[in-house]
């Protein structure tokens, strides 16, 4: 074993060295490689043929300039990320940010995840994510419009139905889908339906989409608790973030009876003790675009608190839906102290470290992005085959599929954490079951 670790420490050794000042895809390998030896030790195979060296290098990378002009003529220039990681099996899948706080590394750390998160699904789709530095707040239609446009203007000569297909993430929804689609159209004329997904339902795009991430956060949360033996109904929850994950994670909470009492956004949370009013946050976020704060001018009994920390409220289960880092380890502790039993995440990396070795050290049910999010783009391998056979599914039938799917990633990251004895570790069932996929067919294809 300890042959194994030297070397897979050399591979994160290589990794930091290659990649210097990446630090959250620095983040991202090693809560990887950190959980592979058992694997290594059983498949000497993986170490021969330098499979992890391989998947830790991105197949392509892509950079490149976004100018656009503002509405009063002004000229901008961002910057546009493609990383295209893993194509062992499938079309490298992943979506697109538009945040100013994305470079390289931070496209890579999100990649480098959904390698792992889309093998999980089942589905045959490889791993790649996308982005640019773009801020959407405060920026009008017309300017979203003709940054969106600017950014297709490159992009689609790196994307195709079999090649790569881009989705939505932070900041880029529905709208950007559509403005993305009708730039790839006209550039390509090609009505090529399967080249994005999250499409409005309108014209190409799956029902269940817009909800499958944070329904399926806590249909893994349902399958978690039930291992323990304890229903979801009664408990209180917190879900981070009000964006399209977590308002649908707390709209699928509130159906299974829990009640959630906070979420947020980048300035502040909302803490309504009553249950929040879940019209009230679609309204503001996805008809109005505008702050959570607003939330208290409209629901009495709700206070706001500007630039707090949503996790020192108390609560059985804790989804953080809102960006990478968000939960760290002084906020794991106060929420254990304060009563929780489960996390389960939304967002892609959004707890530290630090914090999840104090959520498995306390026993608690810990549920890892890369396994707890992944509804999101299983469905969107479901909108891609519905694309593909020219069918669009009902509603009920999706959200069938899209629960199956989750109740399956979590019987593999849960059995296989057992078989490698560590009964309960979401962590290490997660990425062993991950790296077993994605192996597998890089080795049935040669050094490539
Ligand atoms: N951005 C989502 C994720 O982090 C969805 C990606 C997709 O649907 O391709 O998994």
């Amino acid at each position: 074993m300890s042959d194994v670790n030297a070397r897979l420490e050399a591979i994160y050794n290589q990794v930091v060295q290659r990649n210097q000042g990446e630090l959250e895809f620095h983040q991202a390998v090693k809560e990887v490689i950190e959980t592979l030896g058992p694997v290594l030790q059983k498949h000497p195979e993986y170490a021969e043929q330098k499979v992890i060296e391989r998947i830790c290098e991105p197949e392509r990378q892509i950079i490149f300039r976004v100018p656009w002009t503002d509405d009063k003529g002004e000229v901008h220039i961002n910057r546009g990320f493609r990383v295209q990681f893993n194509s062992a099996l499938g079309p490298y899948k992943g979506g697109i940010r538009f945040h100013p706080s994305v470079t390289l590394g931070t496209i890579k750390f999100l990649g480098f995840e959904q390698i792992f998160k889309n093998a999980l699904t089942g589905m045959p789709i490889g791993g790649g994510k996308g982005g640019s530095d773009f801020d959407p707040k405060g920026k009008s239609d017309a300017e979203v419009m003709r940054f969106t446009q600017s950014f297709v203007t490159e992009l689609w000569r790196h994307i195709g139905e079999y090649t790569d297909v881009p989705a939505g993430d932070i900041g880029v929804g529905a709208r950007e889908i559509g403005y993305m689609f009708g730039q790839f159209k006209r550039l390509t004329n090609r009505y090529e339906s399967g080249v994005l997904t999250g499409k409005s339902p309108t014209w190409g795009g799956a029902l269940v989409r817009k909800e499958a991430t944070g329904y399926g956060a806590v249909f893994f949360l349902e399958e978690m608790l039930k291992v323990r033996g304890i229903a979801l109904e009664g408990k209180t929850a917190i879900v981070s973030g009000s964006g399209n994950v977590a308002i649908y994670a707390i709209e699928k909470l509130q159906q299974y009876g829990a009640k959630v009492i906070a979420c947020s956004d980048s300035n502040g949370f909302i803490h309504d003790p009553n249950g929040i009013s879940l019209a009230i946050v679609k309204q503001l976020k996805e008809v109005e675009r505008k702050r959570i704060s607003e939330y208290v001018n409209l629901r009495s009994g709700a206070t706001y608190v500007a630039n707090g920390n949503i996790w020192d409220l108390a609560c059985d289960v804790a989804l953080p839906c809102a960006t990478q880092n968000e939960l760290n380890e002084a906020s794991a502790r106060s929420l254990i102290s304060n009563g929780l039993i489960a996390v389960s995440e939304g967002a892609n990396m959004p707890s530290t470290p630090a914090a999840i070795r104090v959520f498995q050290d306390a026993g608690i049910a810990y549920g890892l992005g890369k396994a707890a999010n992944a509804g999101g783009v299983a469905t969107s391998a479901l909108e891609m085959q519905q694309n593909a056979s020219r069918d669009s599914w009902n509603f009920e039938f999706s959200e069938q599929r899209l629960k199956t799917i989750m109740q399956n990633i979590h019987q593999d990251c849960f059995n296989t954490a057992e078989e490698y004895g560590h009964k309960g570790n979401y962590v290490l069932g997660a990425n062993i079951v991950g790296l077993r996929r994605v192996a597998e067919a890089m080795l049935a294809f040669g050094v490539i």
